[in-house]
Protein backbone atom coordinates (compact mmCIF):
# COMPACT_ATOMS: atom_id res chain seq x y z
CA UNK A 1 0.00 0.00 0.00
CA UNK A 2 2.89 2.38 -0.01
CA UNK A 3 2.83 4.76 -2.53
CA UNK A 4 6.36 3.64 -3.68
CA UNK A 5 5.17 -0.01 -3.74
CA UNK A 6 1.85 -0.26 -4.46
CA UNK A 7 1.72 -3.86 -5.81
CA UNK A 8 0.73 -6.18 -3.70
CA UNK A 9 3.46 -9.34 -2.77
CA UNK A 10 4.51 -12.38 -1.28
CA UNK A 11 6.51 -12.06 1.65
CA UNK A 12 7.82 -11.71 5.33
CA UNK A 13 7.40 -9.45 7.82
CA UNK A 14 9.56 -9.72 11.21
CA UNK A 15 8.64 -8.41 14.50
CA UNK A 16 10.95 -7.12 17.05
CA UNK A 17 10.15 -7.91 21.16
CA UNK A 18 9.48 -4.66 21.38
CA UNK A 19 6.88 -4.50 19.14
CA UNK A 20 8.47 -2.70 16.34
CA UNK A 21 8.79 -4.29 12.60
CA UNK A 22 12.69 -4.94 12.39
CA UNK A 23 12.52 -6.52 8.49
CA UNK A 24 9.77 -6.73 6.38
CA UNK A 25 10.25 -7.97 2.40
CA UNK A 26 9.25 -9.80 -0.74
CA UNK A 27 10.07 -13.51 -0.46
CA UNK A 28 11.25 -16.33 1.64
CA UNK A 29 12.26 -15.24 4.98
CA UNK A 30 15.55 -15.11 6.78
CA UNK A 31 16.14 -17.68 9.39
CA UNK A 32 13.83 -17.70 12.19
CA UNK A 33 16.28 -16.76 15.64
CA UNK A 34 16.07 -19.63 18.15
CA UNK A 35 12.48 -19.93 20.02
CA UNK A 36 10.92 -16.94 18.07
CA UNK A 37 7.03 -17.71 17.40
CA UNK A 38 6.20 -17.65 13.57
CA UNK A 39 2.77 -17.75 12.26
CA UNK A 40 2.13 -19.04 8.44
CA UNK A 41 -0.30 -16.23 6.89
CA UNK A 42 -0.99 -19.05 3.86
CA UNK A 43 -1.81 -17.08 1.19
CA UNK A 44 -4.37 -14.87 3.06
CA UNK A 45 -3.63 -10.51 3.42
CA UNK A 46 -1.87 -8.79 5.83
CA UNK A 47 -2.63 -5.16 5.88
CA UNK A 48 -2.19 -2.56 8.32
CA UNK A 49 -4.71 -2.04 11.19
CA UNK A 50 -7.06 0.19 11.04
CA UNK A 51 -7.53 4.02 12.54
CA UNK A 52 -10.28 6.05 13.59
CA UNK A 53 -8.90 9.71 13.54
CA UNK A 54 -12.24 10.98 15.06
CA UNK A 55 -13.97 8.88 18.00
CA UNK A 56 -16.02 8.73 20.72
CA UNK A 57 -15.90 6.00 22.55
CA UNK A 58 -17.90 5.97 25.77
CA UNK A 59 -20.88 6.23 23.46
CA UNK A 60 -21.25 2.36 22.46
CA UNK A 61 -23.42 2.07 25.20
CA UNK A 62 -26.51 4.12 23.21
CA UNK A 63 -26.89 2.71 19.62
CA UNK A 64 -29.87 2.27 17.84
CA UNK A 65 -31.47 5.77 19.21
CA UNK A 66 -32.65 8.82 17.99
CA UNK A 67 -33.45 6.86 14.17
CA UNK A 68 -35.23 10.10 13.03
CA UNK A 69 -32.67 12.49 15.10
CA UNK A 70 -29.94 14.48 13.07
CA UNK A 71 -27.28 16.21 14.65
CA UNK A 72 -28.51 19.07 17.07
CA UNK A 73 -31.50 16.55 18.30
CA UNK A 74 -29.31 13.73 18.47
CA UNK A 75 -26.91 15.32 21.13
CA UNK A 76 -29.59 17.27 23.16
CA UNK A 77 -30.91 13.80 23.44
CA UNK A 78 -27.48 12.00 24.08
CA UNK A 79 -26.68 14.69 26.85
CA UNK A 80 -29.77 13.90 28.80
CA UNK A 81 -29.62 10.47 28.63
CA UNK A 82 -26.11 9.86 29.94
CA UNK A 83 -26.26 13.38 31.64
CA UNK A 84 -23.34 13.75 34.51
CA UNK A 85 -25.91 13.62 37.37
CA UNK A 86 -26.80 10.47 36.68
CA UNK A 87 -22.89 8.73 36.54
CA UNK A 88 -21.43 6.88 38.92
CA UNK A 89 -18.11 5.94 39.60
CA UNK A 90 -16.58 3.44 36.99
CA UNK A 91 -19.43 3.72 34.45
CA UNK A 92 -17.27 6.17 31.73
CA UNK A 93 -14.59 3.21 32.47
CA UNK A 94 -17.10 0.33 31.61
CA UNK A 95 -17.93 2.73 28.80
CA UNK A 96 -15.08 3.81 27.20
CA UNK A 97 -13.82 0.19 27.34
CA UNK A 98 -16.74 -1.50 26.14
CA UNK A 99 -16.33 1.20 22.71
CA UNK A 100 -12.76 0.48 22.29
CA UNK A 101 -12.63 -3.22 22.52
CA UNK A 102 -15.63 -2.87 20.10
CA UNK A 103 -13.24 -0.75 17.94
CA UNK A 104 -10.54 -3.25 18.54
CA UNK A 105 -12.50 -6.26 17.65
CA UNK A 106 -13.48 -4.48 13.88
CA UNK A 107 -10.09 -4.03 12.99
CA UNK A 108 -9.28 -0.38 14.50
CA UNK A 109 -5.50 -0.59 15.99
CA UNK A 110 -5.23 2.56 16.70
CA UNK A 111 -8.01 5.48 17.48
CA UNK A 112 -8.33 9.43 18.13
CA UNK A 113 -10.84 9.29 21.35
CA UNK A 114 -12.48 12.42 21.57
CA UNK A 115 -14.13 11.63 25.00
CA UNK A 116 -17.34 14.86 25.97
CA UNK A 117 -16.78 16.07 29.59
CA UNK A 118 -18.88 14.24 31.71
CA UNK A 119 -19.17 14.64 35.77
CA UNK A 120 -16.19 15.67 37.85
CA UNK A 121 -12.35 15.05 37.15
CA UNK A 122 -11.94 12.10 38.82
CA UNK A 123 -14.96 10.50 36.39
CA UNK A 124 -13.52 11.72 33.72
CA UNK A 125 -9.90 10.63 33.85
CA UNK A 126 -11.53 7.15 33.76
CA UNK A 127 -12.26 7.55 30.01
CA UNK A 128 -7.91 7.20 29.87
CA UNK A 129 -7.62 4.16 32.05
CA UNK A 130 -9.88 2.33 29.99
CA UNK A 131 -7.63 3.52 27.15
CA UNK A 132 -5.07 1.60 28.51
CA UNK A 133 -6.57 -1.38 29.98
CA UNK A 134 -8.26 -1.82 26.27
CA UNK A 135 -4.68 -2.65 24.85
CA UNK A 136 -5.92 -0.70 21.50
CA UNK A 137 -3.02 2.29 20.63
CA UNK A 138 -4.54 5.59 21.14
CA UNK A 139 -4.60 9.60 20.88
CA UNK A 140 -6.18 11.08 23.70
CA UNK A 141 -8.35 14.47 23.57
CA UNK A 142 -7.79 16.45 26.37
CA UNK A 143 -11.40 18.07 27.14
CA UNK A 144 -10.25 21.66 28.96
CA UNK A 145 -13.23 22.37 31.48
CA UNK A 146 -15.51 25.33 30.97
CA UNK A 147 -13.73 27.06 33.51
CA UNK A 148 -11.33 30.30 33.52
CA UNK A 149 -8.25 30.14 32.48
CA UNK A 150 -6.34 29.54 35.54
CA UNK A 151 -8.53 26.82 37.16
CA UNK A 152 -8.91 25.37 33.57
CA UNK A 153 -4.96 25.20 33.34
CA UNK A 154 -4.60 23.88 36.86
CA UNK A 155 -7.52 20.87 35.95
CA UNK A 156 -5.14 20.32 32.52
CA UNK A 157 -1.75 20.30 34.62
CA UNK A 158 -3.37 17.15 36.95
CA UNK A 159 -4.54 15.32 34.12
CA UNK A 160 -1.46 15.61 32.58
CA UNK A 161 0.12 14.66 35.18
CA UNK A 162 -1.56 11.45 35.26
CA UNK A 163 -0.73 10.79 31.24
CA UNK A 164 3.01 11.37 32.42
CA UNK A 165 3.21 8.32 34.21
CA UNK A 166 2.05 6.31 31.21
CA UNK A 167 4.71 8.34 29.20
CA UNK A 168 6.92 5.31 28.57
CA UNK A 169 3.34 3.26 27.31
CA UNK A 170 3.69 2.24 23.80
CA UNK A 171 -0.02 2.12 23.74
CA UNK A 172 -0.21 5.82 24.42
CA UNK A 173 0.83 7.64 21.52
CA UNK A 174 -0.08 11.42 22.18
CA UNK A 175 -1.73 14.00 23.94
CA UNK A 176 -3.89 16.55 22.36
CA UNK A 177 -6.67 18.81 23.24
CA UNK A 178 -10.72 18.31 21.98
CA UNK A 179 -12.48 21.66 21.95
CA UNK A 180 -15.01 21.61 23.99
CA UNK A 181 -18.54 21.65 22.86
CA UNK A 182 -19.89 22.29 19.60
CA UNK A 183 -18.76 24.94 17.64
CA UNK A 184 -21.84 27.25 16.65
CA UNK A 185 -24.17 25.68 19.42
CA UNK A 186 -24.06 27.46 22.60
CA UNK A 187 -21.48 25.66 24.63
CA UNK A 188 -17.88 26.00 24.15
CA UNK A 189 -18.45 28.93 21.35
CA UNK A 190 -16.87 31.84 24.11
CA UNK A 191 -13.95 28.92 25.63
CA UNK A 192 -11.72 28.89 22.36
CA UNK A 193 -9.18 31.84 23.82
CA UNK A 194 -8.55 29.24 27.01
CA UNK A 195 -8.46 26.30 24.75
CA UNK A 196 -5.96 28.02 22.04
CA UNK A 197 -3.63 28.96 24.88
CA UNK A 198 -2.95 25.84 26.95
CA UNK A 199 -2.47 24.32 23.29
CA UNK A 200 0.39 26.92 22.68
CA UNK A 201 1.92 26.74 26.10
CA UNK A 202 1.86 23.00 26.05
CA UNK A 203 2.90 22.70 22.36
CA UNK A 204 -0.64 20.44 21.30
CA UNK A 205 -2.77 19.76 18.59
CA UNK A 206 -6.65 20.74 18.55
CA UNK A 207 -9.32 18.66 17.72
CA UNK A 208 -12.40 20.38 16.91
CA UNK A 209 -16.39 19.75 15.36
CA UNK A 210 -16.19 22.19 12.53
CA UNK A 211 -18.78 22.48 9.95
CA UNK A 212 -20.36 19.29 10.34
CA UNK A 213 -24.09 19.75 10.42
CA UNK A 214 -25.61 21.82 7.88
CA UNK A 215 -27.53 23.57 9.88
CA UNK A 216 -24.51 25.10 11.47
CA UNK A 217 -23.08 25.91 8.16
CA UNK A 218 -23.80 29.64 8.04
CA UNK A 219 -22.49 30.04 11.57
CA UNK A 220 -19.87 28.12 11.65
CA UNK A 221 -18.92 30.13 8.47
CA UNK A 222 -18.78 32.53 10.32
CA UNK A 223 -17.25 31.27 13.20
CA UNK A 224 -14.07 30.87 11.21
CA UNK A 225 -12.91 34.99 11.38
CA UNK A 226 -13.68 33.80 15.34
CA UNK A 227 -11.22 31.05 15.28
CA UNK A 228 -8.53 33.00 13.36
CA UNK A 229 -8.74 36.03 15.60
CA UNK A 230 -8.31 33.49 19.07
CA UNK A 231 -5.48 32.57 17.21
CA UNK A 232 -6.63 28.99 16.86
CA UNK A 233 -5.11 28.66 12.92
CA UNK A 234 -1.18 29.13 14.83
CA UNK A 235 -1.82 25.75 16.20
CA UNK A 236 -1.67 22.16 14.82
CA UNK A 237 -6.10 21.80 13.84
CA UNK A 238 -7.95 19.02 12.99
CA UNK A 239 -11.35 18.82 12.00
CA UNK A 240 -13.62 16.53 13.10
CA UNK A 241 -16.17 16.75 9.25
CA UNK A 242 -15.49 19.63 7.70
CA UNK A 243 -18.45 18.95 4.97
CA UNK A 244 -19.47 22.60 4.67
CA UNK A 245 -16.27 24.15 3.76
CA UNK A 246 -16.22 27.62 1.46
CA UNK A 247 -13.50 27.69 -0.55
CA UNK A 248 -12.07 30.18 1.29
CA UNK A 249 -12.17 28.25 4.41
CA UNK A 250 -10.06 25.51 2.93
CA UNK A 251 -7.78 27.42 1.03
CA UNK A 252 -6.72 29.02 4.54
CA UNK A 253 -7.36 25.72 6.60
CA UNK A 254 -5.00 24.17 3.42
CA UNK A 255 -2.27 27.15 4.70
CA UNK A 256 -2.16 25.85 8.12
CA UNK A 257 -1.58 23.01 8.00
CA UNK A 258 -4.91 21.86 8.78
CA UNK A 259 -6.36 18.47 8.85
CA UNK A 260 -9.61 17.14 8.37
CA UNK A 261 -11.66 13.71 9.40
CA UNK A 262 -13.80 12.31 7.17
CA UNK A 263 -16.46 10.19 8.86
CA UNK A 264 -18.93 9.02 6.27
CA UNK A 265 -21.10 6.26 8.50
CA UNK A 266 -22.07 9.34 11.03
CA UNK A 267 -22.38 12.16 8.17
CA UNK A 268 -24.98 9.52 6.43
CA UNK A 269 -26.55 8.17 9.88
CA UNK A 270 -27.31 12.01 11.19
CA UNK A 271 -28.10 13.72 7.28
CA UNK A 272 -25.07 15.86 8.00
CA UNK A 273 -24.13 15.85 4.28
CA UNK A 274 -21.54 14.94 1.49
CA UNK A 275 -17.69 15.98 2.11
CA UNK A 276 -16.28 16.92 -1.30
CA UNK A 277 -13.11 14.50 -0.34
CA UNK A 278 -11.45 14.52 -4.14
CA UNK A 279 -11.56 18.74 -3.69
CA UNK A 280 -10.08 18.81 -0.37
CA UNK A 281 -6.96 16.32 -1.61
CA UNK A 282 -6.49 18.15 -4.61
CA UNK A 283 -6.24 21.36 -2.72
CA UNK A 284 -3.56 19.69 -0.72
CA UNK A 285 -5.56 19.13 2.53
CA UNK A 286 -4.16 16.26 4.64
CA UNK A 287 -7.91 14.02 4.87
CA UNK A 288 -8.18 10.60 7.58
CA UNK A 289 -11.29 8.80 8.31
CA UNK A 290 -12.88 8.33 11.21
CA UNK A 291 -15.79 6.34 12.68
CA UNK A 292 -17.07 9.01 15.20
CA UNK A 293 -19.16 7.44 17.82
CA UNK A 294 -20.70 4.14 17.96
CA UNK A 295 -24.03 6.33 18.54
CA UNK A 296 -23.45 7.58 15.09
CA UNK A 297 -22.07 4.81 13.57
CA UNK A 298 -23.58 2.20 14.92
CA UNK A 299 -21.52 -0.74 13.23
CA UNK A 300 -17.84 0.35 13.86
CA UNK A 301 -17.03 -1.20 10.83
CA UNK A 302 -14.00 0.58 8.39
CA UNK A 303 -14.77 -1.64 5.20
CA UNK A 304 -18.23 -0.02 5.78
CA UNK A 305 -17.23 3.36 6.23
CA UNK A 306 -14.82 2.55 3.12
CA UNK A 307 -17.76 1.87 1.21
CA UNK A 308 -19.98 4.49 1.96
CA UNK A 309 -17.51 7.29 1.61
CA UNK A 310 -16.47 5.70 -1.62
CA UNK A 311 -19.63 5.25 -2.92
CA UNK A 312 -21.34 8.75 -1.82
CA UNK A 313 -18.35 10.49 -3.68
CA UNK A 314 -18.70 8.64 -6.58
CA UNK A 315 -22.66 9.32 -6.83
CA UNK A 316 -21.66 13.21 -6.34
CA UNK A 317 -19.18 12.97 -9.02
CA UNK A 318 -20.70 10.48 -11.24
CA UNK A 319 -17.35 9.33 -11.94
CA UNK A 320 -15.58 6.06 -10.90
CA UNK A 321 -12.13 7.58 -11.70
CA UNK A 322 -12.39 10.30 -8.80
CA UNK A 323 -11.04 7.92 -5.73
CA UNK A 324 -11.02 4.52 -5.91
CA UNK A 325 -10.36 1.23 -3.24
CA UNK A 326 -6.43 1.75 -2.65
CA UNK A 327 -7.38 5.54 -2.12
CA UNK A 328 -9.51 4.50 0.59
CA UNK A 329 -7.15 1.42 2.20
CA UNK A 330 -4.58 4.38 2.23
CA UNK A 331 -6.89 7.44 3.82
CA UNK A 332 -8.15 4.93 6.61
CA UNK A 333 -5.03 3.70 7.65
CA UNK A 334 -1.38 6.22 6.88
CA UNK A 335 -3.83 8.92 5.38
CA UNK A 336 -5.24 9.39 8.99
CA UNK A 337 -2.36 8.51 10.83
CA UNK A 338 -1.12 11.64 9.23
CA UNK A 339 -3.95 13.80 10.32
CA UNK A 340 -3.49 12.55 13.67
CA UNK A 341 0.16 13.38 13.74
CA UNK A 342 1.48 9.53 15.08
CA UNK A 343 2.46 7.93 11.01
CA UNK A 344 5.99 8.15 12.49
CA UNK A 345 4.72 5.14 14.68
CA UNK A 346 1.80 3.47 13.12
CA UNK A 347 -0.31 3.68 9.48
CA UNK A 348 1.69 1.80 7.49
CA UNK A 349 4.05 -1.87 7.50
CA UNK A 350 7.43 -0.29 7.49
CA UNK A 351 10.48 -1.52 9.35
CA UNK A 352 10.69 0.65 13.11
CA UNK A 353 6.70 1.17 12.76
CA UNK A 354 4.71 -0.53 15.30
CA UNK A 355 3.38 -4.28 14.10
CA UNK A 356 0.01 -3.47 14.51
CA UNK A 357 -1.75 -5.30 12.00
CA UNK A 358 -4.71 -7.63 10.06
CA UNK A 359 -4.87 -10.95 8.67
CA UNK A 360 -7.41 -10.92 6.21
CA UNK A 361 -9.04 -14.40 4.65
CA UNK A 362 -10.91 -13.46 1.47
CA UNK A 363 -12.21 -16.62 1.49
CA UNK A 364 -13.94 -16.80 4.86
CA UNK A 365 -16.74 -15.74 4.51
CA UNK A 366 -15.77 -16.38 0.77
CA UNK A 367 -15.55 -13.94 -1.73
CA UNK A 368 -14.23 -15.78 -4.84
CA UNK A 369 -11.43 -15.14 -6.93
CA UNK A 370 -9.08 -12.40 -6.66
CA UNK A 371 -8.48 -10.51 -9.79
CA UNK A 372 -7.39 -7.12 -8.11
CA UNK A 373 -6.88 -7.55 -4.70
CA UNK A 374 -7.94 -4.00 -3.17
CA UNK A 375 -10.54 -4.42 -5.30
CA UNK A 376 -12.03 -7.36 -3.32
CA UNK A 377 -10.76 -5.77 -0.16
CA UNK A 378 -12.49 -2.91 -0.30
CA UNK A 379 -15.78 -3.67 -2.27
CA UNK A 380 -15.99 -7.60 -0.68
CA UNK A 381 -14.69 -7.57 2.20
CA UNK A 382 -16.36 -6.67 5.73
CA UNK A 383 -14.90 -7.01 9.24
CA UNK A 384 -16.11 -10.99 9.60
CA UNK A 385 -12.72 -11.74 6.60
CA UNK A 386 -10.76 -9.97 9.78
CA UNK A 387 -8.62 -13.75 10.63
CA UNK A 388 -6.38 -11.98 12.71
CA UNK A 389 -5.78 -8.59 14.52
CA UNK A 390 -2.53 -7.87 16.24
CA UNK A 391 -1.26 -4.95 18.08
CA UNK A 392 2.74 -4.39 18.66
CA UNK A 393 3.01 -8.15 17.35
CA UNK A 394 0.58 -9.50 19.55
CA UNK A 395 -2.30 -11.49 18.99
CA UNK A 396 -5.55 -9.76 20.44
CA UNK A 397 -8.28 -10.90 18.47
CA UNK A 398 -9.05 -14.22 15.88
CA UNK A 399 -11.82 -14.71 14.14
CA UNK A 400 -13.84 -12.06 15.60
CA UNK A 401 -12.97 -12.89 19.47
CA UNK A 402 -10.78 -10.88 21.65
CA UNK A 403 -8.06 -12.88 23.48
CA UNK A 404 -7.26 -10.89 26.39
CA UNK A 405 -10.73 -9.27 27.66
CA UNK A 406 -13.66 -11.38 28.42
CA UNK A 407 -16.42 -9.37 26.42
CA UNK A 408 -19.40 -11.22 28.07
CA UNK A 409 -18.76 -9.79 31.20
CA UNK A 410 -17.90 -6.36 30.05
CA UNK A 411 -20.77 -6.64 27.98
CA UNK A 412 -22.92 -7.79 31.42
CA UNK A 413 -21.92 -5.02 33.22
CA UNK A 414 -22.72 -2.13 30.51
CA UNK A 415 -25.98 -3.30 30.43
CA UNK A 416 -26.49 -3.19 34.26
CA UNK A 417 -25.35 0.21 34.41
CA UNK A 418 -27.04 1.30 31.67
CA UNK A 419 -30.76 0.03 32.78
CA UNK A 420 -29.56 2.46 36.05
CA UNK A 421 -29.07 5.18 34.26
CA UNK A 422 -31.90 4.67 31.95
CA UNK A 423 -34.14 4.30 34.88
CA UNK A 424 -32.57 7.77 36.48
CA UNK A 425 -33.17 9.95 33.34
CA UNK A 426 -36.48 8.25 32.15
CA UNK A 427 -38.19 11.52 33.85
CA UNK A 428 -36.37 14.22 31.82
CA UNK A 429 -36.48 11.97 28.83
CA UNK A 430 -40.18 11.58 28.27
CA UNK A 431 -40.51 15.32 28.70
CA UNK A 432 -38.44 15.69 25.86
CA UNK A 433 -40.24 14.04 23.76
CA UNK A 434 -43.25 15.55 24.37
ZN1 LIG B 1 -17.82 13.72 16.97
Amino acid sequence: MEADKPEPFLGYMIVGTDGRITDLGAGAPPPAPPGADSFDAGGRVVMPGFLSGHSHLQSSVARGLNAGRELDGHIDFRAAFLDARFLQQGDLYAFTLHGALDYLRHGITTAYNYPNRRGPARYYNEMFQAEIAAGQRFVYGYNVPDLPYEKAREEFLAFKAMTDTQRDNPLFLRLTLAKNGHLGRVIGHGQFPTEVRIAREFGLAVQLHFLESSFYQKQNRHDFQYMKDSGALDVPLMYAHFIHASDDILADSVKAGAAAIWNPLSNGRLASGLTDVPKYLKAGLTVGMGLDGQNTADIANPFENMRMGLYTVRMQYERASVLGPLDMLRLHTIGTARAIGVADRVGSLKVGKYADFLVVDTTDPDTGPVYDLYGTLVFACSFTNIARIYVGGDLVAEDGRLLHHDSRAIGTDVRARMDRIKAASAAVLSSMAR
